[in-house]
């Protein structure tokens, strides 16, 4: 560990020690880019990312993934069902893998392990930490001063990967626009009597999803969304209520459950950074957007940042451009605006139809499904679209280094 006053100065410090600020951190360190990491220790986090292929081979190329394995469970296949009692209700739709010549959509790992692999890289890298937050960053014409408690460090290009409330989105003068769901997505571990097959099953309810993601053995994890008040309720519930309500509304799928400790509560909200990059600081992750828990997308969109932001600074170092410099910027925004805003409209779509009262719009949903369900092609245009987005391909996602 350092203090700010022994690393005075760096190419580029990452603000926030969540996986993707790691993961940008990494990229850039495995570049031989002089990269310095000021965050605190974040708590620990028993939720779960369902990463798809690409992110599970930037992971890999990054050297990061062998710790992950023995923690991560395969998804082979994905199961839709409307479980709304609407006048309107979509068919089932099963996605499997196989169908697109792939073993898995990708793996479904708890972010405890993730986050462990991920600083045990950072520190195999040897990359400089200061374990505090940022009190303050300050962007000038020729670099970014960045004060925590203790000291100062300068750099040329400051990475803003400090989520949802990010000091570095304010002081790179970027605004944004959010909009606040009616719902609560509640979250915990649980292992289960019967086995999940290797599949994701997302029932869609009036309150939204209701996701169960495989674990590895008769284990999974549950993301269930549902209004504020009634997450605070069935929160509150003891193990063994608990046990019996997922087996309620998971329809006995998996047998009789057992709740894991560690439940989570989290306000969904959707979120867009004007611009995800300006005045030598750029955004990653939740600083740039956050999305509600629809198919495992929000994650995936942070790595498919931090993947994309490294290969141009790596760029643009090897042609010894400055690499905080507008055109450098304006180039990361090109590239990322498309997936982002894509995501972001499709997601937030999906979940409005859910908890709109508002018929057309339910027979609107139902029938996307059924043609999804029905039309081969289209259906497999969609499974390869979500594991790997035409708009975005960084290097590190088809396996090559920086
Ligand atoms: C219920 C739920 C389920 C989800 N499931 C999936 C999924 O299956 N797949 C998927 O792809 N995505 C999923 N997501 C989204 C995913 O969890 C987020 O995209 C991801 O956690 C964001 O990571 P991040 O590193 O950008 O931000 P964070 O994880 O929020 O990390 C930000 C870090 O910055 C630190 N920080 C803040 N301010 C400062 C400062 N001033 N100085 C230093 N550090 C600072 C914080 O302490 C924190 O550690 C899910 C989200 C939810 C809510």
């Amino acid at each position: 560990m350092s203090s700010a006053r022994d690393i005075k100065t760096a190419e580029v410090a990452v603000i926030g020690g969540g996986p993707a600020g790691l993961v940008s951190a990494i990229a850039l360190a495995a570049a031989g880019i002089d990269t310095l990491i000021v965050a605190p220790s974040p708590p620990e986090d028993f939720r779960t990312t369902a990463f798809l292929a690409g992110s599970v081979t930037a992971l890999t190329t990054l050297g990061a993934w062998d710790a992950c394995r023995p923690h991560a469970a395969p998804l082979a296949a994905i199961r839709i069902i409307d479980d709304t009692r609407r006048l309107w209700r979509a068919p089932e739709v099963h996605f499997t893998a196989a169908e697109i010549g792939l073993d898995a959509f990708g793996c479904n790992i708890e972010n405890r392990y993730l986050i462990a692999a991920l600083h045990d890289r950072a520190a195999r890298l040897n990359i400089p930490r200061i374990s505090a937050p940022a009190a303050a960053v300050m962007p000038d014409h020729d670099g970014v001063t960045v004060t925590v408690a203790d000291g100062e460090a300068r750099v040329r290009l400051l990475i803003g990967a400090d989520g949802q409330q990010s000091l570095c989105r304010a002081a790179a003068g970027i605004g944004s626009r959010r909009h606040t769901y009616p719902q609560t997505a509640l979250t915990l571990n649980l292992a289960h009597t019967r086995p999940h097959h290797d599949t994701a099953t997302e029932f869609h309810t009036e309150t939204g999803p209701f996701t169960l993601v495989p674990l590895p053995d008769r284990r999974s994890s549950l993301v269930c969304v549902l209004d504020p008040e009634r997450a605070s309720r069935v929160a509150a519930m003891t193990d063994g209520e608990l046990a019996i309500e997922i087996e309620r509304r998971a329809h006995s799928l998996f047998g009789k459950t057992n709740v894991e400790p560690g439940r989570g509560m989290f306000p969904l909200a959707v979120e867009t950074a004007r611009s995800v990059a300006g005045n030598r600081i750029a955004l990653v992750g939740e600083a740039a957007h956050v999305v509600p828990p629809i198919g495992a997308q929000g994650l995936n969109l942070g790595l498919r940042d931090a993947a994309t932001l490294a290969e141009i600074v790596a760029d643009a170092r090897r042609r010894g451009l400055d690499i905080g410099s507008p055109a450098v910027l304006a180039r990361y925004e090109m590239q990322r605006r498309a997936d982002v805003t894509s995501r972001r409209i499709a997601i937030d779509l999906l979940n409005r139809s859910l908890l709109t009262d508002f018929l057309p719009v339910h027979g609107a949903r139902a029938l996307s499904l059924f043609l999804v369900d029905r039309i081969g092609p289209l259906r497999r245009a969609l499974m390869r679209e979500g594991v790997s987005p035409a708009a975005s391909q960084p290097r590190l996602m088809r396996g090559e280094m920086l």
